[in-house]
């Protein structure tokens, strides 16, 4: 009845599992296939590249993995690894402590830099040499790509910008010895500087990668340094210091009219459905009116009330309620006692309390 799960994130389909962890694909990523059969069929070094695609998404797989895998050490979920044109997301459902992040963030470029000595191993004793790794990927073998790529990768996933692995490993370091918030906005300046430079160098040099990159880095930073100052404002708070509790519920057999009268005579736009303060349900706003648009104003409350919702007790973190929120759920959280509602809360509530705590922080 009540969400266990968070929705994994839509547009992306699941091809695997590992370790319990389900790897996605993102539908952008159909674009990289699909560029890579045109390639494959226009020139052999296209060719060539078309064989090396599925290795290097292997490797940014093998990373992901390795960001994952550390975390369940430290006994942190990951909801998916999901695969994007750009590159690889593991979505990690909790939050590490500073020492955990650092091991977290560094553990995907080590994946690299191993595969790339035992390819880098293998290459020394067949060819004697190593490749370049600045002679373009179409010249290269299949190995020798493998051996370049991830080299390439590690260096360029350390550089401290975020939402980079670099700028992660920076942050930790800062907020093993300051404020946790303080720590994320000096590692987000950092990152949002180096975009600006790599934006200039990408428009200097004509590299359009470098621009996509600078902009996707830049944009990064300021959701990171946002979330964070966010997260400061509720750390350590509890559902019960934000939640509403002086609502009115409504019960199954009402009718619809009766409902949309107290949507006009108050502020409060979701109604709990309940029988004996046990909830079976939420009649939204938005499934008000559109239930009195199908189905007249006569119908029962139990017909159109929402039977999924999130539930949270009272000593639950805010921050569990956030999460919830910014997974795209945005109807009320029901608080609960047991079975038997004690709040509500609010994606506005959780705003104005966060407000507050800021007015209090500057006041
Ligand atoms: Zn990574």
């Amino acid at each position: 009845m009540s969400k266990q799960n968070p929705p994994a994130s839509p547009w992306s389909f699941r091809i695997a599992s590992v370790s319990g962890i389900p790897v996605r694909i993102h539908v952008t990523f159909l674009l990289l296939v699909v560029w890579a059969i045109v390639v494959a069929q226009s020139s052999p070094e296209g060719m060539r590249l078309a064989v090396l695609l599925p290795f290097v998404f292997l490797s940014v797989v093998l990373h992901e993995l390795g960001h994952a895998l550390t975390a369940k050490q430290f006994g942190i979920g990951t909801r998916d690894i999901t695969l994007y044109p750009i590159g690889g997301v593991a979505m990690l459902t909790g939050r590490p402590k500073p020492v955990q992040e650092f091991w977290i963030a560094i553990a995907g470029p080590l994946v690299n830099v191993v595969i790339a000595l035992v390819a880098g191993f293998v290459l020394f004793l067949t060819k004697g040499e190593l490749p370049h790794i600045f002679v373009p990927l179409t010249k290269h073998s299949v190995l020798e790509g493998i051996f370049v790529v991830n080299v390439i990768l590690p260096l360029f996933n350390m550089v401290p910008a975020f939402p980079m692995d670099g700028g992660r490993v920076f942050r930790s370091l800062l907020a093993m010895r300051m404020e946790p918030a303080k720590a994320t906005q000096i590692a987000a300046a950092v990152g949002q500087s180096l975009a600006v430079l790599f934006g200039l160098l990408g428009i200097f040099f004509g590299n359009l990668i470098l621009v996509l990159i600078a902009v996707f880095v830049f944009l990064g930073a300021g959701q990171e340094a946002q979330s964070a100052v966010g997260l400061s404002l509720i750390e350590g708070r509890r559902v019960a210091d934000a939640m509403m509790t002086r609502f009115r519920t409504v019960s199954g057999g009402q009718t619809l009219a009766e409902v949309s009268q107290m949507l006009l005579e108050g502020s409060q736009q979701d109604f709990p459905v309940c029988y004996e303060d046990v909830p079976h349900g939420i009649l939204t706003r938005e499934a008000l009116i559109r239930g009195m648009a199908q189905r007249g104003e006569n119908d029962y409350v139990a017909g159109h009330m929402l039977r999924e919702f999130s539930k949270l007790s009272p000593y639950d973190s805010l921050e569990a309620a956030m999460q919830i929120f910014s997974q795209g759920d945005r109807s009320p959280i029901l608080v609960m006692d047991g079975d038997r509602i004690v709040g509500m809360l609010t994606i506005e509530n959780l705003y104005e309390f966060m407000m507050l705590q800021q007015a209090r922080a500057t006041g």
